[in-house]
């Protein structure tokens, strides 16, 4: 599945061809907002995959893969790594505030995982 490919390279998948991508670029064209899967470079040129419109509906898309049958398919921990991926794309990208609350969230979070994975383990 393709989700485990993402978590293995521990980038998130981009959801129109299914390879890992380095970062989500934004491209204003009459004032809306385009996302663009940034795939690095082939050569000299960029490689990007067009996402779609920025509104909250792509950032799910890109979380989960579109290629899933049921919801019994879907690789949740795969998922939960994409979206934590996604999370540190997007955060990246705002101020020091933000970045420095972001950072804390994701400790919490991990420490919570951390606790659900020793109760496993007993
Ligand atoms: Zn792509």
């Amino acid at each position: 599945m393709a989700g485990e490919k993402a978590e293995g390279v521990g980038l998130p998948l981009c959801p129109r061809c299914n390879a890992p991508y380095l970062g989500i670029h934004k491209k204003e064209v009459n004032g809306r907002t385009y996302l663009y899967a940034y795939h690095g470079k082939q050569g000299k040129k960029p490689v990007y995959c067009y996402l779609g419109p920025a509104d909250s509906y792509v950032h799910v898309e890109s979380v989960l893969p579109l290629d899933l049958k049921s919801l019994e398919d879907v690789n949740l921990l795969a998922v939960a790594f994409n979206a934590v991926s996604l999370y540190a794309v997007r955060v990246r990208r705002s101020g020091s505030e933000e970045k420095k609350e972001a950072a804390l969230k994701l400790k919490h979070l991990a420490e919570d995982i951390l606790k659900i994975a020793e109760d496993l383990a007993r």
